[in-house]
């Protein structure tokens, strides 16, 4: 790794209109947590002649997150933040597994949830897991606010829907339904090398009707398989309507593996790939399905906790 940083401009801001001045440039990129970043610029692969900060501007800590009205990260809040949330871990469990499988785990420390989201990583499992919470960004320039699902923010290999010098301001998702839960499971490791760019991770969001036991709703992501994690309409499809059983997640599993095109050609390593995947959608089904049927609802407790 080379250890010289490129000589570049820093400058800490104080407020959006301020950064997005200074950023408005060639060569300029902002900094958040600077663990994506610095690295890149360690080894030579990020250049920037100019490095914002987004660490000083007012209005990007905000962080709320309560069970019937939703889920708000700005984009200075530290992934460590939502790790140690009580509701993010009851009511976004997907998010909080994704984070809590953090490797190493205090990235946490220093890394963003926004900025992680930022870096267009197709191995994240960040993202995953927030695709199957149905998340989305509001992205401020000078012309205003927009926002962008999840499903649309990346654009192609390391590439997102921010246009310069756009900021990604806060991230969003929706209250979970009463009867819907989440889940999130990652295989780290499919090839032995420590470069490896082949594991592969899953997430699931199911709604039920906890009378009849039966499916009504289903997001199903597998990331770290395309340029970005991406839903499996056929498996959602599958498992919605059917009673939430094992044999549902199997069948399910089975048909989001078949809908997976090989990322290589070499044979062993898509098998593997597709033996992972099958376990994990059936798995994280399974998990979500479990923490949807029990009835207990944590916003119940909301009083007690916020007296
Ligand atoms: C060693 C290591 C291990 C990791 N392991 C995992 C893992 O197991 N799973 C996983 O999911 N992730 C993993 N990560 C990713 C990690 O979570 C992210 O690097 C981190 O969260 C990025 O946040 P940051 O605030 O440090 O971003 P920075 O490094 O500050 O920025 C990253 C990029 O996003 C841009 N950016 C940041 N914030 C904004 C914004 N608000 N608007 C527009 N652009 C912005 C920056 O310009 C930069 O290009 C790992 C990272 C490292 C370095």
């Amino acid at each position: 790794m080379g250890r010289v940083l490129q000589p570049f401009e820093y400058f800490e801001p104080t407020t959006l209109d301020e950064a997005q001045k200074l950023a408005a440039g060639n060569g300029a990129q902002y900094i958040a947590g600077g663990c994506e970043l610095v690295l890149g610029m360690r080894r030579g692969t990020a250049r920037p002649q100019r490095v914002v900060s987004l660490s000083r501007i007012a209005g990007l800590d905000g962080f709320s997150c309560h069970p019937k009205i939703g889920l708000d990260v700005g984009a200075q809040v530290l992934l460590r933040v939502l790790a140690n949330d009580i509701w993010v871990a009851k009511r976004w469990a997907a998010l909080h597994e994704a984070i809590d499988q953090l490797h190493p785990p205090h990235i946490a420390n220093m890394g963003t949830l926004v900025g992680n989201l930022c870096c267009a990583t197709p191995y994240y499992d960040i993202p995953t897991a927030l695709m199957a919470l149905r998340a989305e960004l509001t992205l401020t320039g000078p012309k205003g606010e927009r926002q962008v699902a999840i499903e649309d923010f990346y654009t192609g290999p390391g590439a997102t829907a921010v246009t310069a010098p756009e900021v990604v301001t806060k991230l969003t998702t929706p209250p979970p339904d009463a009867n819907a839960a989440s889940a999130f499971r990652k295989i780290y490791r499919t090839r032995r090398r420590h470069d490896d760019l082949h594991k592969i991770n899953a997430a699931a969001y199911v709604t039920l009707d906890t009378e009849s036991d039966v499916v009504t709703d289903a997001t199903v992501v597998i990331g770290s398989w395309d340029f970005k994690p991406v839903r499996i309409a056929a498996a959602e499809s599958a498992v919605t309507g059917a009673p939430a059983t094992t044999e549902s997640y199997v069948k399910a599993a089975s048909i989001a593996v078949d809908a997976m095109e090989p990322l290589t050609d070499v044979a062993w390593i898509e098998d593997v790939r597709a033996q992972h995947a099958r376990v994990l959608v059936r798995d994280v089904l399974e998990q979500a399905a479990s923490r949807a049927r029990s009835k207990y609802d944590p916003a119940e407790d909301l009083d007690t906790i916020e007296g």
